[in-house]
């Protein structure tokens, strides 16, 4: 009998980057591995913490207010990035959500005219705008070709994204302000490394994104994807109701 596949996933500073329930992406994965009947180990990573990412599977960091971006952009520039980008460059799935995702970029520039190191994992830079885009999200995605190809989730920034030519975004905006509010694109997409602002947490009610990146990672493991489908009709309802409500508070 083949052994049992633990798949091991990086959570990037928990206890700094946890906004609007971040941590439901770590939960959604480790439930949709487990019904998989695939086993799970979450490393929680830390700041002064080196890692090699290189042995992990999947790696998340959530969002975060500019003080806490403050606390940790040195960190992840520094002790972290040559590593989180050699193991991208090599095919490391990885979820980066609005905070995380802006410093997973070349640099932030904040309201008061700081500038944070970015790792430089991610072909983007970030600028702070004057007004704060917050509200309903919904998208649509190029990322895979079943139904649905919406992404729905919640936004709440004033940093302006732009994307650079080693990214892709993630999807088109359909209601919302994505990256900047001004050229349609929402996140990032570069190899099987994910960036979004979209918190709610997003990965529950966007279960094939979840299962996409899930599948990035056996590849990588085991060079075949083979996951089993689950009922996701609750998931796929929740999406759908997200949907509705976003088209009704459209700003
Ligand atoms: N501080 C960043 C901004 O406002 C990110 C906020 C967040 O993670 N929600 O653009």
């Amino acid at each position: 009998m083949a052994a049992l596949v633990t798949l091991r996933l990086g959570y990037l500073y928990p206890d700094l980057l946890n906004l609007y329930g971040d941590r439901g992406n770590i939960l959604t994965l480790v439930r949709r591995i487990r019904w998989r009947g695939l086993d799970v180990v979450v490393r929680e990573i830390g700041l002064g913490e080196r890692p090699d990412f290189a042995e992990l599977d999947l790696v998340f960091i959530g969002g975060g207010q500019d003080r806490e971006q403050a606390l940790i952009a040195e960190d992840l520039a520094g002790v972290k990035a040559d590593g989180l980008r050699a193991a991208v460059e090599a095919g490391l799935p990885l979820l980066a959500v609005c905070g995380g995702y802006q410093l997973l970029g070349r640099f932030y520039r904040t309201g008061d005219g700081r500038e944070l190191p970015g790792a430089g994992v991610l072909d983007l830079w970030t600028e702070a705008g004057k007004r704060r885009m917050i509200g309903n999200v919904v998208i649509e995605t190029d990322l895979w070709m079943e139904e649905p190809r919406t992404i729905v989730g919640f936004e709440n920034h004033s940093g302006r994204t732009f994307l650079g030519p080693g990214c892709r975004p993630l999807g088109r905006v359909r209601v919302g302000g994505g990256n900047n509010g001004r050229d349609g694109g929402e996140g990032a997409v570069h190899r099987s490394a994910v960036g979004t602002y979209l918190h709610g947490p997003v990965l529950p009610k966007n279960p094939r994104l979840a299962d996409w990146l899930l599948e990035r990672a056996l590849e990588r493991r085991r060079g075949t994807a083979g996951l089993a489908p689950l009922d996701d009709a609750v998931e796929v309802a929740a999406h759908h109701a997200a949907i509705e409500r976003a088209r009704a508070t459209r700003r």
